[in-house]
């Protein structure tokens, strides 16, 4: 692991940063611009790749950053377009990214940590614990690496891959500062089309609340009450619902967003009519809307309601007045739950180091 603090991320370097280092090196400003170039738009953080470059810089860059960086080592894609990625990260552990088009647009899932100390008992990313937190250029790695994979920028982002990034919070939020500065520094997203997912980590979701940005927060709150919760998150890391819903709030009026509540349902333990009568008038109250996810089976006895259970819930859930969505099933057969191809790889012993 030492070798990921060693060394700088050519991918999350600033401008300012690269001009430095040029002008330590001796080499002229305008290098700095070619390669923040090929960083921003040519969407390229690997030194060997860039042309333009004399082979001596190439070389000097690939000696003082990051070298080698992540690289696709795993693609899954379905009929209906959908691509899942495991990159494979400097050190051989791997993380995954998910490209989903719709008609409309296209929106990238991404990992923030390599593994996640969360541990719900449903999601094949906690199975193992937190093997370590990702780094900035890391995350800006997965967005690169899966925009080259895609042949564009997306439309949207979502941190809803692999970790609870308010666990990695410095690291994580540099990564989201990055993607949405202007350019040269950044990517230029409009913060609101970010999306932050947590497990309802309140320590992080009130620093996130501090950033006064307008990212979308996304609460994966599954129960609306503690008892439920637990049997789905263990402890330590849960928190109760009253205190998530407070820091949710306090969010919605740092940042003057309406904020997402998650429901991932779950056949038996939090699918009942009084659960969807309770988690609509929640929501109202809140001024929350509601994203139902059927569970995909990914860990553990729990399954996935059937569909007339699934249709029932939503319906008695928009009765009650709450906005109320559900995610769109995806073509991938495999892996289909985030994590699960690097769960998969795990199991089988393939670290690709
Ligand atoms: N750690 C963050 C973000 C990553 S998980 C969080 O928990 O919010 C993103 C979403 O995927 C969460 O709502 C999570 O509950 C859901 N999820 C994880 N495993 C799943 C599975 N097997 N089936 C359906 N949803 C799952
Ligand atoms: Fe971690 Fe989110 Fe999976 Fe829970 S659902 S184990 S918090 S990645």
């Amino acid at each position: 692991m030492d070798i990921l603090t060693k060394k700088d991320f050519l991918a999350d370097a600033s401008v300012e940063k690269l001009q430095a280092w040029c002008a330590g090196n001796g080499l002229p400003a305008f290098r700095a611009r070619q390669i923040v170039g090929w960083l921003r738009e040519k969407l390229v953080f690997e030194p060997e790749k860039m042309g333009n470059l004399p082979v001596s810089l190439r070389r000097e860059l690939a000696d003082f950053f990051h070298a080698p960086a992540s690289r696709v080592a795993e693609k899954v894609a379905a009929s209906d377009g959908t691509v899942k990625l495991r990159i494979l990260l400097a050190d051989g552990e791997s993380v995954e990214t998910v490209l989903i088009p719709t008609p409309d647009r296209l929106t990238f899932c991404l990992s923030t940590q390599v593994g996640c100390p969360v541990g719900c008992r449903f999601c094949a990313s906690g199975e193992f614990g937190l093997t370590r937190n990702l780094r900035c250029g890391e995350i800006l790695e997965e967005f690169l690496l899966s925009a080259r994979e895609a042949g564009r920028k997306p439309d949207n982002v979502v941190f809803m891959g692999i970790g609870e990034g308010l666990l990695n919070f410095d690291e994580f939020a540099r990564a989201l500062e990055i993607l949405s500065a202007p350019a040269p520094d950044g990517f230029g997203f409009a913060p609101r089309r970010i999306t932050v997912s947590t497990s309802g980590f309140v320590p992080g979701m009130l620093r996130f609340a501090g950033l006064k940005k307008e990212y979308n927060l996304a609460v994966s709150l599954h129960a609306v009450d503690d008892a439920t919760r637990a049997v789905l998150i263990p402890d330590p890391l849960r928190y109760p619902v009253k205190e998530i819903l407070a820091a949710a709030d306090s969010y919605r009026d740092a940042s003057g967003r309406q904020y997402t509540i998650e429901y991932t349902l779950v056949a038996g333990v939090n699918d009942s009519p009084e659960a969807a009568r309770a988690l609509g008038k929640m929501a109202s109250e809140h001024h929350a809307k509601i994203n139902l996810i059927p569970l995909n089976r990914a860990r553990g006895d729990f399954r996935r309601p059937d569909r007339r259970t699934i249709e029932s819930f939503e319906k008695e859930v928009a009765a009650t007045g709450a906005r109320v969505t559900r995610r769109a099933e995806r073509g991938l057969k495999r892996g289909a739950a985030c994590g699960q191809l690097r769960s998969e790889s795990l199991t089988k012993g393939q670290r690709d180091e």
